[in-house]
């Protein structure tokens, strides 16, 4: 009896089942297919839009759960997809027939408090790590989501609400665990394997699967003054480009990000504006509450706000505020590129956009990143775009898959028109399937060396499904 799979080629292999019972039997933890009650769960992703079927499904417990699948996938010409978080919006770590190599049993968390440091294993949500480091007041800089993973996430950059004061995720790095191509576990840091630390830092899954972080780590909180600011669309041309200056002078510790989309039904918002275009501050003080208020004075005095709630929060409940909006299953599609800055006409565009939303869960938004990160050089990592710049992102998001054609290509419109203002580069974890094609722009001049590490490391492109280089 055989069992078909997808090949690395893009045919398919059979593959004996006593070979396959076999490679099961070595492993800590499960080889499941179709018929087991935890298919559905591990091969399910965050994008709705997203539905595969992988043939076989290994549930990793382990380092050498994962040496074995790369090992069994190489040797037996096998597609090999990874799946951490699975929160990625192209929808890389399931593919249809592959084996699929799911790290969301593998969430440990080790906090070294004496060394402000944390060992992360890959199948860990940011809010497991945010938990058991914020219960010694300490954090690394991760993303705004807090069910997104970690793996994803830290390998192709990682931004968020402390990035300005203490850089992107692989700024904070230490070192990382790395099951190769070729089977063997090598230590990715500033001191071993060095190309290989600098190639994880920013080049996705293109290098290996990591199976496991080690972070330096912060004292932050644990309150940090936080919340949302919401104002009439109509008022939003002025209010954004006061918005830009203030992002241009911000210090490392203020972080202000903009949402131009429909006010969702939160109660701290007049019900009469539910549904009604809005813009929204988002922001965070990393830093002493008393600064924090008056560096927060100037965002607060713009405009006639509908609602104001900036107060303290627990850093690691803040970093949960966004999860209502984010939750999974829902159908998404994003278009993103860096902007250096916010031109009037970027502006304007987006203002007119979001009079023609496709769907009131869609949304423009507008992160600015700036402080620690842009004292890293460029050529340090892989994330090339060092200089302080805003990422928009067109967030698309619907129920109804009727409405995909509509809602894509309400996002490559907004997109294309504010396009001629772009930087020139983009945030490479904010690409849809079809932007594979943008990986110079991803990574700038940074590609050539990317292409070589590819070269020894990874020659046969066994680990492919990814914005592969
Ligand atoms: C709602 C939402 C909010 C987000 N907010 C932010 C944000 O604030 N800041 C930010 O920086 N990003 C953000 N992102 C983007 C996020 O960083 C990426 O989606 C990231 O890929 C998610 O990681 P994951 O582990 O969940 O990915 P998965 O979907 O599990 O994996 C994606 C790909 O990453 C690779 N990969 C995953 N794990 C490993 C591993 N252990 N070893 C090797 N390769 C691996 C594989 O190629 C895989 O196909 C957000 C995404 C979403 C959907």
């Amino acid at each position: 009896m055989t069992i078909t799979l997808k090949a690395l080629n893009g045919g398919t292999i059979d593959v004996a089942q006593a070979k396959l019972a076999d490679f099961g039997a070595e492993l800590s933890g499960r080889l499941i297919d179709e018929s087991d009650r935890d298919y559905d769960e591990a091969r399910t992703l965050w994008n709705g839009m997203i539905d595969r079927h992988p043939a076989h499904i290994v549930r990793a417990l382990d380092t050498n759960d994962i040496r074995l699948t790369v090992d069994f996938a190489r040797e037996n010409d096998l597609l090999l997809a990874i799946k951490s978080g699975g929160h990625q919006i192209a929808g890389h770590a399931v593919a249809d027939g592959a084996l699929l190599l799911d790290l969301s049993q593998m969430r440990e968390v080790a906090v070294d408090v004496e060394n402000s440091t944390a060992k992360v294993q890959p199948g860990c949500l940011l809010s497991d790590v945010d938990q058991a480091t914020q219960a010694h007041g300490l954090a690394v800089p991760l993303g705004i989501n807090s069910t997104t993973g970690v793996a994803g996430l830290t390998l192709g950059g990682g931004f968020g609400w402390i990035t300005g004061k203490h850089g992107l995720t692989i700024d904070n790095l230490l070192s990382a665990e790395v099951v190769c191509a070729d089977g063997k576990v090598r230590v990715a840091s500033a001191n071993e394997n060095s190309d290989l630390f600098w190639a994880i830092r920013g080049g996705g899954g293109n290098f290996g699967v990591v199976s496991s972080f080690k972070f330096a780590l912060h004292p932050i909180g644990p309150e940090v003054l936080a919340g949302l600011i919401v104002h009439p669309l109509a008022d939003a041309r002025d209010l954004l480009r006061s918005y830009r200056d203030i992002c241009a002078s911000a210090p490392d510790e203020l972080t202000i990000w903009a949402v131009l989309r429909q006010a969702p039904p939160l109660p701290f918002i007049p019900e009469e504006w539910h549904g009604k275009d809005v813009l929204i501050f988002a922001a965070c003080y990393a830093g002493d509450m008393e600064d924090g208020k008056l560096a927060l004075q100037e965002v607060r005095d713009l405009g006639n706000p509908i609602a104001d709630v900036i107060s303290p929060h627990p850093y690691a409940g803040w970093q949960q505020a966004f999860d209502p909006l984010l939750t999974p299953g829902a159908r998404n599609y994003w278009k993103s590129n860096d902007f250096l800055t916010l031109s009037d006409d970027v502006i304007d565009i987006s203002l007119a956009a979001i009079e023609n939303l496709p769907d009131p869960q869609s949304e423009v938004f507008i992160a600015h990143l700036g402080g620690a990160m842009t004292r890293v050089a460029p050529a340090a990592t892989p994330f090339s775009q060092r200089k302080r710049h805003f990422v928009m992102n067109v967030h698309t998001r619907w129920s109804d898959p009727a409405k995909d054609k509509a809602c894509t290509a309400w996002a490559r419109d907004l997109f294309n028109q504010t396009a001629a203002h772009a930087a020139g580069s983009v945030y490479v974890n904010f690409l849809p399937s079809d932007d594979n094609g943008r990986m110079d722009e991803a990574y700038g001049p940074n590609m050539e060396k990317l292409r070589q590490y590819k070269a020894k490391y990874d020659p046969k492109n066994q680990f492919r499904l990814n914005h592969n280089i």
